[in-house]
C-alpha cells in the first residue's frame, strides 16, 4: 500500500509515439509522494524495492501493473535517481513514484525552499548559496499562485499560503497557475 497525502494529477497527452493503427486515449500521469531512501535508490538503482499500491489510487478498479523507470536528476545529487512508474490497466493512468519532500518538477528539496521563502521573508534578504533569481522566482510565483487560489481577501501569511497550496496537493512555487 503507497502511503501518500499528496496525488497530483496532471492533464498531459502522452508524447510517446505509438506504431500501428492503435491509438490510445489520453494518458493522464499521476504522482505519488512517497516515503523512500534517497540513499538507498541511489545505492541499488532498479532493484531498490518501491512501494506498490493495492489498487489503482485514480479509478480503484485495478492492480497496476510496472511500468518501467524514469531517471530523475535532484538538487545535491551527482547522479540521477531510476524513479519506479507504475500503469493501470483500467484507466490507463501513469503512476509516477517520487521521494516524499522533493516537488514534482521543481529538484530543490521542498523543505529547503520553504526555508529560503520563509528567510527571506523574516529577514528581508535571501539566504546565501543560491542564486538570488532562483529564489526570487519561487517568491513571485508563490505570490501569483496564493492570488490565484486563496484571493485577495486572503488573511494568512505567504508562508501559511505555501503550506495551505501543498497539502491542497498543488506546487506553491511553479510558474503555471
Ligand atoms: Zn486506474
Amino acid at each position: 500500500m503507497v502511503e501518500t497525502d499528496r496525488a497530483v494529477i496532471f492533464s498531459q497527452k502522452s508524447t510517446a509515439l505509438k506504431s500501428g493503427a492503435f491509438k490510445p486515449p489520453t494518458d493522464r500521469i499521476l504522482i505519488l509522494f512517497v516515503a523512500a531512501k534517497i540513499k538507498e535508490i541511489l545505492t541499488l538503482g532498479k532493484d531498490y524495492q518501491w512501494p506498490e499500491p493495492k489498487l489503482c489510487p485514480r479509478c480503484q478498479v485495478s492492480r497496476v501493473w510496472g511500468h518501467g523507470f524514469v531517471l530523475a536528476y535532484f538538487d545535491g545529487l551527482r547522479e540521477g535517481l531510476w524513479l519506479k512508474r507504475y500503469r493501470c490497466p483500467s484507466c490507463r493512468c501513469v503512476l509516477r513514484l517520487r521521494p516524499d519532500g522533493y516537488l514534482s518538477r521543481f529538484q530543490a528539496p521542498l523543505e529547503s525552499i520553504r526555508f529560503r521563502l520563509s528567510h527571506r521573508l523574516e529577514n528581508g534578504r535571501w539566504p546565501p548559496s543560491l542564486s538570488r533569481s532562483r529564489q526570487g522566482h519561487w517568491m513571485r510565483a508563490l505570490k501569483r499562485k496564493a492570488e490565484a487560489y486563496l484571493g485577495k481577501s486572503w488573511g494568512g501569511s505567504l508562508m501559511a499560503a505555501f503550506d495551505h497550496l501543498l497539502a491542497r496537493g498543488r506546487n506553491p512555487v511553479s510558474r503555471s497557475i
